[in-house]
């Protein structure tokens, strides 16, 4: 959001531009239709803490998550127990937890109207990931996009990835959620969602809502410093906090083509242009855009002000979290707060679904 966002730039985010309303009377199994008493939709997104967040990161999926805390009851967790199929490190770990947490916040998730946590600290999500493996055909799984690339490519792969879509399917029935939004690598996991949460529904009774996807909009492929996706895998990441020097050393050392300075160029598909489309002032993007089309400019004029764009564009938010990280009970505050709130979601659906299997409830009712 950096409230520099901004200057009238329309929203990528198309489809969530009404708030989710939603009948009260909604089946478990499906979100309702439309006719009664509108309610908030329930949203939930996480984001695995496995590196700093990088403009990839944000223009293609942080800023439109952020934007849904205005357009349903929206649940953010950051994802610590996926990340550990990754991060190997336990003080990288906590430092990366921490970073997401600050860098959200300061990017404008607003824990007034959003609930953000830890997905750790809602241990019931662990319970329920067992509960849906038990329903849960290896097949399915064998299928799942993650585990069969490292599996082609040769990889090793641990059963964590192998069962990482039963835990983000965990993940989003522990809240009730109706919508999920998602870049289309992750429909296939929503897929996953529904079908375990329906053969579970099945096999036991109306327990889980199911889920629907939401494509995200607007999650172009951001180009990286080389012109590929940017990734933290192909290491040509610009990230969103990075101190401004380095940062321009970086955008300065971004790769172009070698054509003469005179030649007039097409904006579209240049990715220098790109990046500086997503972060300049509308009518600056159209000046160099004419510059492009006009030739006769270098493209380190364009890099110069692509940094100054950049810098522009996050200064609100890099204040932000240099206060929040001189205040670290603050963040601890919210996140706390947060997780009690996820928890006591998260424990209804349990006690569902522990009773519906036959396994005594533990919150609601008193175990015999
Ligand atoms: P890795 O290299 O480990 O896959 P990554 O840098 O690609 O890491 P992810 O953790 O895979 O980052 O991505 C988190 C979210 O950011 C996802 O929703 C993904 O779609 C989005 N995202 C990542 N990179 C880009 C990009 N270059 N353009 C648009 N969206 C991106
Ligand atoms: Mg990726």
């Amino acid at each position: 959001m950096p409230s520099g966002l901004r200057r009238g730039t329309p929203s990528p985010f198309r489809f969530c531009s009404a708030p989710f309303a939603e009948s009260d009377q909604r089946s478990m199994s499906e979100p309702a239709d439309q006719t009664a008493a509108p309610t908030r939709q329930r949203v939930l997104s996480g984001i695995q803490p496995t590196g700093r967040f990088h403009w990839g990161n944000y223009f293609g999926a942080i800023r439109q998550y952020i934007e849904l805390q205005d357009a349903g009851d929206a649940f953010y967790f950051i994802a610590d127990l996926h990340a550990l199929t990754t991060v190997r490190d336990p003080d990288r770990l906590r430092g990366f937890v921490r970073d997401a947490a600050l860098d959200l916040l300061a990017l404008g998730l607003d824990p007034d109207r959003a609930t953000l946590f830890v997905q750790s600290d809602v241990p019931e999500v662990a319970e329920l990931t067992w509960l849906l493996m038990t329903v849960t055909p290896m097949g399915l799984l064998e299928r799942c996009h993650a585990y069969k690339d490292k599996k082609n490519r040769g990889l090793p792969a641990d059963a964590g990835l192998f069962t990482y879509p039963v835990l983000m399917a965990a993940d989003i029935l522990a809240y009730d959620a109706d919508i999920v939004p998602v870049g289309e690598d992750q429909v296939q996991h929503i897929e996953v969602c529904r079908d375990l949460a329906g053969t579970f529904n099945h096999l036991y009774g109306e327990v889980f809502r199911l889920p629907k996807p939401r494509l995200v909009e607007g999650g172009a492929k951001v180009p990286g410093t080389d012109g590929q996706k940017m990734s933290k895998s192909y290491e040509n990441t610009i990230e969103v906090f990075e101190e401004l020097a380095p940062q321009k050393k970086k955008i300065m050392r971004i790769t172009t083509d070698s054509r003469p300075m005179e030649e007039p160029k097409e904006p579209a598909g240049d990715h220098l242009y790109e990046l500086f489309a997503l972060l300049a002032p509308p009518a600056d993007v159209a000046a160099m855009a004419d510059r492009y089309r006009q030739g006769g400019f270098g493209y380190g004029e364009v890099k110069k002000a692509l940094v100054t764009a950049a810098a522009d564009y996050f200064a609100e938010a890099r204040q932000r979290r240099a206060e929040l990280e001189a205040d670290p009970e603050k963040t601890d505050t919210i996140l706390a707060a947060g997780a009690e709130r996820a928890r006591h979601a998260a424990a209804e659906v349990l006690d569902r679904a522990r009773s519906a299997c036959g396994l005594s409830r533990r919150h609601g009712e008193r175990r015999r």
